[in-house]
């Protein structure tokens, strides 16, 4: 109780440390730290907590239920969040006596009421709670579409000044089921950039007066608001999972989930539990997993991945910069949980959504589809014990079951450019040219 009236009062419950140096930083109030001042090379700053026992709030509702263990100045009204619950359907059909199901999106007889059908939101939500109210600076976030959308909803719902810079491939992704507030602008790149594009633009304007970045990675709120699809788990089976599945772009949501394993074992009950984690991508573009399975630290980037990226069904999955080397990043995490990598085509991936429609009866998204497909190998591999416990993050669904709820509308950008354009005014002048269309 104490804990919470000192965090509404703007004192944070939380510090950044280094898991290079051990360095423990106080966070900055608006713009966000994101990386150690120490001369070393770059790693992932993580938020210790005073509260190390997990404990759930549920007179907050959503990610703000598991506030002690995100890294926010702020509880936000009206959240949603993940849930989780013991399969009765596919676990039987896979031969599994304890698959939990990590639903994130819509599908309100399971309690899911994600509006934006994707995971994205709980570290939109929580990025948000870690932004003082008031705040006048642009939030920048660059994206492939998802984390656009619920940015999008959770900046307009808050009133966090924020512009969201996509690739123009990825504007089938962008609607929403609410109001747009002004202040939330979104900036289209085009002529055939991809989100690698995107972010390259958005870092050169986050880097100018007025604007400050996001993060992506390297936001601990990003990363402990993901982490709580980990904590839905263990709320609802009351213990850490042997196993855990999600398909990886960044490979975000999987650094959360380790990190969030690693903070649950501070707490007594569940010191010795450490989950597995199995990670997929959609081939034919599969930069991890090549790198996982040679055993290297360092991605080797296709020649072709720009069109690579392009030909898989899971387009989400298409970053072609995941934090994967960096300290703290995905490498480490597969090594410490002595993780796979797997490899699902587009066909596996189609196969897997039918399968989880047909038996738990909701529509899910490509990369679910991936992660379920990447089950199914493990299954028939003989990776998994018929009584292990198995987390399965479904990180976006129920956009069929939304269209028949609520009426959708798509967004609107303020300013649109091609990646030819830009290019051929030049760095500054671009950024002249962008900033004059979105004042
Ligand atoms: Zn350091």
């Amino acid at each position: 109780m104490e804990a919470s009236v000192k965090m509404q009062a703007g004192a944070a419950d939380y510090l950044l440390e280094c898991p290079i140096c051990g360095g423990r930083y106080e966070d900055s109030p608006g713009e966000f730290l994101l990386s150690c001042p120490e001369k070393h090379p770059p790693a992932l700053l993580r938020a210790i907590y005073k509260v190390t026992k997990f404990v759930t709030h549920p007179e907050h509702t959503g990610v703000f239920r598991f506030f002690d263990w995100l890294p926010i100045r702020r509880k936000l009204p009206g959240a949603a969040g993940p849930v989780a619950f013991h399969s009765t359907a596919l676990g039987p059909f896979l031969g599994l006596e304890n698959l939990f199901i990590i639903f994130n999106g819509w599908w309100p007889e399971k309690g899911a009421l994600m509006e934006t059908c994707t995971f994205k939101e709980l570290e939109a939500q929580a990025v948000c709670g870690r932004i003082v109210d008031g705040w006048r600076s642009s939030l920048v976030v660059s994206s492939a579409g998802n984390t656009a959308r619920a940015f999008h909803d959770a900046c307009s719902r808050y009133k966090v000044p924020a512009l969201l810079v996509v690739p123009g491939n990825s504007l089938p992704l962008l609607w929403s089921t609410g109001a747009s507030d002004p202040e939330v602008r979104l900036a289209v790149l085009d002529g055939g950039a991809d989100y690698a594009d995107a972010i390259e633009l958005g870092n050169g304007i986050a880097a100018t007066e007025g604007f400050y970045p996001e993060g992506g990675a390297r936001n601990a709120a990003r990363r402990d608001g993901m982490g709580t699809a980990v904590l839905a788990a263990v709320e609802s089976s009351g213990r850490i999972p042997d196993h855990y599945f999600q398909a990886v772009g960044s490979g975000t949501g999987a650094i959360a989930a380790w990190e969030m394993n690693l903070r649950l074992q501070g707490d007594d009950r569940f010191a010795r539990g450490k989950m597995r984690l199995h990670l997929s991508q959609n081939a034919p573009f599969t930069p991890m997993t090549d790198a996982w399975e040679a055993g290297s630290r360092t991605l080797t980037p296709a020649a072709d991945g720009r069109r690579l990226s392009r030909s898989i069904r899971a387009r989400v999955l298409g970053n072609r910069n995941p934090p994967y080397s960096i300290a703290g990043g995905v490498f480490d995490a597969l090594t410490d949980t002595r993780g796979f990598m797997y490899r699902v085509t587009n066909t596996e991936a189609r196969k897997a959504g039918r399968l989880f429609e047909k038996l738990e009866g909701c529509d899910i998204d490509p990369a679910a589809q991936v992660a379920l497909a990447s089950l199914r190998q493990a299954v028939d591999q003989g990776r998994i014990g018929r009584g292990d416990m198995v987390a399965l993050n479904i990180t976006g669904g129920g956009h069929r079951r939304l269209r028949r709820d609520r009426r959708i509308a798509f967004l609107r950008p303020q300013a649109t450019f091609t990646l030819k354009a830009l290019r051929k005014e030049g760095p500054a002048r671009g950024l002249a040219l962008l900033r004059a269309a979105l004042t």
